[in-house]
This record gives C-alpha cells, sequence and structure tokens, in this order.
C-alpha cells in the first residue's frame, strides 16, 4: 500500500475503463463516469506518483478565465465555473465538500500595439457573444481602476471580472478522487509501461504494468499530462504534447497594494496576480522554451533578478521592493501542433481516447473535459456541450485550432 492510501495492484485482471494518470484529469473523468447511473462499469485509475508531486496538477495557478478566442474555450470555462461554485450540489450535497467561490478579479490583458488591441476587441466579440461579461478599458479608465499601474505604453486593456480569477483547484481535485473512490472507481500506485493491441491494431487489448501484471481493458484513457506522448507511443500512436517548463514566484511587497491585482497580462509575457491578502504571484515560459526532461524541474535563478523583477517593478511602480519568499518550476503538458486539448478517441485505434494537451488552462478545463470523455465512454458520443473540435484527427489533416489567447 503506497502512502496514498492506494494499493500497488488491481483486485481484477480486467476493466471496462482503465485511466492512465490520475492527477485533475483523469480523476475529473473517473468522478463524472461514477456520477453517471448510465455508466456501469469497471474503472481503474493507474498513477505511476502516488504523490502527484511532479504533476502539472500540483504545480499549477489555479486560475480561471472566459477571456478566449474560441467559443468553445469559452463555455468549458463557464462550465468550470458553475462546477466550481456549486461543487457541493454537483456533489449530490454531501456536507463534507466545502463551498468554494472564485476570487473574481478577473485576468487584464495589457495591450502596447494596436495590433494586440485589435485581437483584444475581436476576442471580446467572441466572448460577450458566449456570455462572457469582458470590458474593454481605454488607459484612462486602466488608470481610474487601478491607479499602481504604470501605463504610459499601454493603448488598451480587457478584463472580465466576473467568474474569472482564483479557485480552489486542490480541493476539486481532492473531491473528484476521495469522491470517485468511495463510489468504487479503483486507484493504484502503477505504473503504465507498455500496451498489446488486436490482430489488426484497431484496438488496445491490454495495459502491462511496471509490477508485471497484465491489464485488459474495453476503453483506455491518456490522461497523463506531460507523459501523453510517452503513454500514446506504447499504443504505436504519436501525439504532439511535450512538457515546457513554467516558473512560478509567490513574492511579498514592502508596500502592498490597497485592492486585489487582477491577473496582469503584460506585453512581455509575465503574469502576475493577487495571491494571499499581502503576497502576489507571478509567472512565466522558460526563455528559449525547449522541450525538458520528464524530471527536469531545475529553477532558473537568474530570470527572477533579470527578467521578471524589472518587469514587475516598471509596470507597478510601488513593487519596487519586493521579496521572493516561494518559487518553483512546473510543467506545461504542451501542444506543440495549437497549445489545444487533444481530446476524444484515435481514428484507428478507436478504443484509445486521449485527454491531453492543455498547456496552462487545463486545470479550468478539467470539469467539462472530464464530463465530455466521460459521456464519450458511455455513449460513444458528447452530449453536455460538444467537444468534438479537439478530436485527434485535426492534426492528421493538419487544421489547427486558432487560439489567441494562449498564456
Ligand atoms: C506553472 C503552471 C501554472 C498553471 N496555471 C494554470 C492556471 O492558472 N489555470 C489552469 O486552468 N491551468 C493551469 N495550468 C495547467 C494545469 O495545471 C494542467 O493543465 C493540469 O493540471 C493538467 O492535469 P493532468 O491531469 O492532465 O496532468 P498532470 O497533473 O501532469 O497529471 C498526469 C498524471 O499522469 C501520471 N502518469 C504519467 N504517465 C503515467 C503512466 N505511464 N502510468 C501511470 N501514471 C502516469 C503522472 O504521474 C501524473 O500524476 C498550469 C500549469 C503549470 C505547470
Amino acid at each position: 500500500m503506497a502512502a496514498s492510501g492506494y494499493a500497488t495492484t488491481p483486485t481484477k485482471s480486467s476493466y471496462d475503463v482503465i485511466i492512465i494518470g490520475g492527477a485533475i484529469m483523469g480523476s475529473s473523468t473517473a468522478w463524472f463516469l461514477s456520477d453517471n447511473p448510465d455508466f456501469t462499469g469497471s474503472v481503474l485509475v493507474v498513477e505511476r506518483d502516488a504523490s502527484y508531486e511532479n504533476s502539472s496538477t500540483a504545480h499549477t495557478n489555479s486560475c480561471m478565465r472566459q477571456q478566449f478566442s474560441t467559443e468553445l474555450n469559452v463555455r468549458i470555462s463557464q462550465f468550470a465555473a458553475d462546477f466550481v461554485k456549486n461543487l457541493r450540489g454537483y456533489m449530490g450535497g454531501d456536507e463534507r465538500v466545502p463551498e468554494l467561490d472564485i476570487q473574481n478579479y478577473g485576468y487584464l490583458y495589457l495591450a502596447d500595439n494596436n495590433s494586440f488591441a485589435d485581437v483584444l476587441r475581436d476576442n471580446q466579440k467572441v466572448q460577450l457573444a458566449a456570455g462572457a461579461e469582458t470590458r474593454l478599458l481605454t488607459p484612462d479608465q486602466i488608470a481610474a481602476d487601478y491607479p499602481f499601474y504604470n501605463i504610459e505604453d499601454i493603448v488598451l486593456g480587457s478584463i472580465n471580472t466576473k467568474d474569472e480569477g482564483y479557485w480552489d483547484g486542490g480541493a476539486v481535485f481532492d473531491w473528484f478522487r476521495r469522491s470517485a473512490r468511495e463510489r468504487g472507481v479503483e486507484y493504484v500506485s502503477n505504473e503504465v509501461v507498455a500496451m498489446t493491441k488486436n490482430a489488426d491494431g484497431t484496438r488496445v487489448q491490454s495495459v502491462t504494468l511496471k509490477s508485471g501484471e497484465v491489464v485488459s481493458c474495453g476503453q483506455i484513457v491518456n490522461a497523463s499530462g506531460p507523459r501523453a506522448a510517452r503513454t500514446a507511443k506504447m499504443a504505436g500512436i504519436d501525439v504532439p504534447v511535450e512538457p515546457r517548463k513554467r516558473f512560478t514566484w509567490i513574492f511579498s511587497a514592502e508596500q502592498p497594494l490597497d485592492r486585489d491585482l487582477p491577473l496582469t497580462i503584460d506585453p512581455s509575457g509575465v503574469h502576475f496576480r493577487q495571491d494571499g491578502p499581502k503576497t502576489y504571484l507571478a509567472g512565466c515560459p522558460a526563455n528559449p522554451d525547449p522541450a525538458v526532461d520528464f524530471d527536469d524541474f531545475n529553477m532558473d535563478h537568474g530570470i527572477w533578478q533579470d527578467h521578471v523583477w524589472p518587469i514587475i517593478a516598471t509596470r507597478i511602480p510601488q513593487f519596487e521592493a519586493i521579496k521572493v519568499v516561494n518559487e518553483w518550476a512546473g510543467h506545461y503538458a504542451f501542444n506543440t501542433f495549437d497549445q489545444n486539448a487533444i481530446l476524444g478517441p484515435h481514428h484507428e485505434v478507436e478504443n484509445f481516447i486521449f485527454q491531453n494537451g492543455f498547456s496552462g488552462h487545463g486545470l479550468q478545463q478539467s470539469p467539462a473535459m472530464g464530463r465530455g470523455i466521460a459521456e464519450w465512454l458511455t455513449y460513444g458520443e458528447y452530449r453536455s456541450l460538444d467537444l468534438s473540435l479537439f478530436a485527434y484527427e485535426r492534426i492528421v489533416k493538419g487544421q489547427p485550432i486558432i487560439e489567441k489567447a494562449v498564456i
């Protein structure tokens, strides 16, 4: 038995569904399956690191936004907001489940040139049509609402303060897992290391665990985060997902702001937001930004001093004196094709289901993606929200989804 309470060996030799990866995506699918009375099958979740120490889920910044340029991405986040705010209700009114809220300080995109301002204007149209409450702000309006910013180079801002900001992703993850297990989903602390397929290669028949057991499956879900490509390769499938490093810093300020700091997307690509009452969070990609080793979580200490801190202090002069109190490096499961989700069945290996490539927005997408994959596994179609835009086949056909609001 691992420290997590997961056994290492499955109780059966065959399951209707095997989910590879038991972090937030795999657990969301497991929970939605357990919540669907039409699904009566057995579910095994295999998790190679039951501490979740290196998962994307453990390194997240845990924010949600409706400022996407693709309508479907807006709707996915709207379901996330509804799910988070009604978590207890979704979980059958169980009084042990916490009542959660969203800290609605919004994401504030700042444009320092007209072409990006036009992108924000176009995005706002998509967002409003989907029911979001995005507002465009002139520099004067930004100065009035948020007087602490230096906006001398800014031509436009875009913000939405309804259902956009921080939420407690850890609590939702815990309850997906806890509730799914209580309802009979089996989690094991083990690793899928190989797969077998049928003679014509159209179905995965079994997985082999690191401990040697061979377990048969009806359907298989790849929810293995940055390791998605490695998992798919076991079924002879290529998927364009690789681990990319993203840095996070928590800092305190000698002079804290007098109001919440929105999740500010600086034109430089650095972002920062309110964290605790007197602490703030900043993040940025590595530069350059290559695929990294699965186990490489080294910090780049120079990047704060030479790049991030000067940008923050220029944008918010009051942050001239700030002190890092915590920092970490995490991995995006970066979809190099179009940075969007890859979801649903493979077009040839029909029982191999993708739930991959969520880059920096997977936490907020987990409720809709888990619900969608559970519907697919149960009915062979999406019912609540049509997620077929994210099908793997777009990669084969070379048809990327152009999402202009990627962080
Ligand atoms: C720094 C950072 C900031 C982020 N900020 C946000 C944010 O603000 N908002 C947002 O929505 N998203 C954010 N994200 C993205 C979000 O955290 C991820 O998209 C999400 O957590 C992905 O969950 P997952 O379950 O797909 O992957 P993971 O959490 O990586 O889980 C995959 C699991 O699969 C397991 N696994 C892999 N291979 C195998 C195998 N062969 N056998 C068994 N188990 C296996 C791994 O051990 C792991 O636990 C951020 C990510 C990072 C890194």
